[in-house]
């Protein structure tokens, strides 16, 4: 009881923080605290170390700890999204696998952050795997060598620190959960980057050509070329977190048979 007050001020309090410092919008706030409240209710302190990791790795990769973007609720949600679903699925129905799901989906996550960052930093040209051809930085769907190591390496990070936190006491187990919740979550990435190249919006510029996730480029509206209006860069992140999920959550019941 009086962890859960502590957590929960704490959580009030990490929100209100990243309101005034504008890294997260009012809305954005409201989710980290929702989303923060329902991780501790179904996973304790191990599942908010475990987002807490994520989040501040990737704000770190992003900008190196400078916050350039102010966060929204559907950004939250975008990568918060699939972990949400991992804790309401282990406070409703319970089972061991949950908790690898909840790592899995997180490590998806990471994977995508890290590879999208570091991609578009010192990536190059990256090749889009739907046109089959290089494209300019940014755009989804497309993946580069140095982008998709540093997805591994964030994969790896969730993926062994949650290994940890589960089998401490068993350092085979540890190896082998860590490896195969790395491998899951970089698959993650690699089912973001299908569903952008092949059923995300991809639209084009009418004044430069150039292709983009944009709906606005050269200050004017671009017109769509490719894929479902609905299916944004969002969506993408959180259908291949769930993905991600549930593919975690199969290899952890084969794991323990
Ligand atoms: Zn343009």
């Amino acid at each position: 009881m009086a962890e859960s007050i502590l957590v929960g001020l704490l959580l009030i309090g990490g929100a209100s923080v990243s309101y005034q410092k504008r890294w997260l919008t009012a809305g954005g706030a409201a989710g980290m605290v929702v989303l923060g409240a329902a991780i501790d209710w179904a996973f304790g302190l191990s599942g908010l170390l475990i987002i807490f990791l994520f989040f501040v790795a990737a704000n770190l990769i992003s900008n190196g700890g400078r916050s350039a973007e102010t966060r929204t609720v559907v950004q939250v949600f975008a990568n918060g999204g699939a972990p949400l679903l991992a804790a309401c699925a282990n406070l409703a129905v319970g089972g061991p696998y949950w908790s690898a799901a909840f790592i899995t989906a997180v490590a998806s996550a990471s994977a995508d952050t890290w590879a999208s960052e570091i991609g578009v930093k010192f990536g190059g040209r990256p090749y889009h795997i739907g046109l089959r051809r290089r494209v300019a930085p940014g755009l989804s769907g497309a993946a580069t060598l140095r982008g998709s190591i540093a997805g591994l390496f964030g994969a790896a990070l969730i993926g062994f620190f949650g290994a940890f936190l589960l089998h401490r006491d068993h350092l085979a187990l540890f190896f082998v959960a860590g490896t195969v919740f790395t491998a899951v979550g970089w698959l993650g990435h690699w089912l973001d980057t299908l569903l952008g190249a092949f059923l995300q919006a991809r639209y084009q510029c009418r004044a430069c050509g150039v292709l983009t996730d944009d709906r606005r480029h050269c200050e004017m509206a671009t017109a769509k070329v490719h894929g479902y209006q609905w299916m944004t860069n969002h969506t993408v992140n959180a259908l291949s977190n769930i993905g991600a999920g549930v593919l975690g959550a199969i290899a952890s019941v084969w794991l323990s048979s």
